[in-house]
């Protein structure tokens, strides 16, 4: 069965502004997902922000096996409710792609934890994508390395945790270098930031960014995706305790007593 992915928007640039109108007319969103379904493996539908739940329902997320994330310019419009229901499905095993300007969305800000700041500039600059983990799957058929002729600079410090990996790193002509791709793990979902993607320039239909998103799906998706026992905190009876053994010492719960939460 193919990857079950979705594509989710903020959807407000592509409406409210011509230059962003004209390069992605249906939507980034819509872009993205075709890019992803030119590879037979990969099956993916879209969701935005206007929909009912955000166009991510339980149901819907329960058939996800990677979800991808694209939002700028109104990330506290993102419901909180639906931002927990999404960090549940990763520790579950859901893989989660956040792209660019979603650094800043509620959804990786909960995974990371920390502020996930930036330095940035709207300046049209060349970025160079250099591959610095070339064994890594999401870096799987490209060259040493790709260049970005127009985008927005995003330079280091990016305040994230120490990733897992480190995928690529860009260089900008203003001088700036940032790790442009990382990969975590939180549960038992993967996660992986891919830098480019600023919405006045026509990023997502280039060639080599649209396989890292492939790349990207096919390494996020995981098989044991719905591991809801990753939530549990069962209090195991002595009696039930894989080899005999004798309770003692003092205790403050009661036998069969829940955990506090
Ligand atoms: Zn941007």
């Amino acid at each position: 069965m193919a990857i079950r992915t979705v594509v989710w928007g903020e959807n407000i640039h592509e409406r409210i502004n011509k230059v962003v109108a004209e390069i992605y007319p249906e939507g980034m969103h819509v872009t993205i997902a075709e890019a992803l379904n030119a590879d037979d493996a990969i099956s993916a539908a879209t969701a935005t922000l206007q929909e009912a739940e955000h166009g991510l329902p339980q149901a819907r997320l329960d058939e996800t096996d990677v979800l991808v994330w694209w939002g700028h310019k109104d990330h506290g419009a993102v419901d909180d409710e639906i931002v927990e229901r999404v960090a549940r499905r990763v520790w579950e095993g859901m893989g989660l792609i956040v792209l660019h300007s979603g650094h800043f969305s509620k959804i990786f800000k909960r995974l990371m934890g920390t502020p996930c700041a930036l330095k940035w500039r709207e300046a049209g600059e060349r970025e160079r994508i250099w591959v610095v983990n070339p064994g890594h799957p999401i870096a799987q058929g490209l060259g040493d390395h790709f260049v970005v002729e127009y985008e927005e600079m995003y330079g280091e410090h990016f305040s994230v945790p120490e990733p897992l990996e480190t995928v690529f790193i860009s260089w900008f002509q203003g001088g700036e270098v940032f790790r442009s791709g990382m990969t975590w793990r939180r549960g038992l979902g993967n996660i992986f930031y891919f830098r480019p993607g600023h919405e006045t320039y026509p990023t997502y239909h280039q060639a080599e960014v649209r396989h890292v998103l492939r790349n990207a799906v096919k390494w996020a998706y995981n098989s044991n995706n719905a591991h809801k026992a990753v939530h549990d905190a069962p209090n195991v009876p002595v009696e039930t305790a894989l080899e005999p053994i004798a309770e003692r010492g003092p205790k403050l719960h009661a036998p069969g007593e829940e955990g506090y939460r």
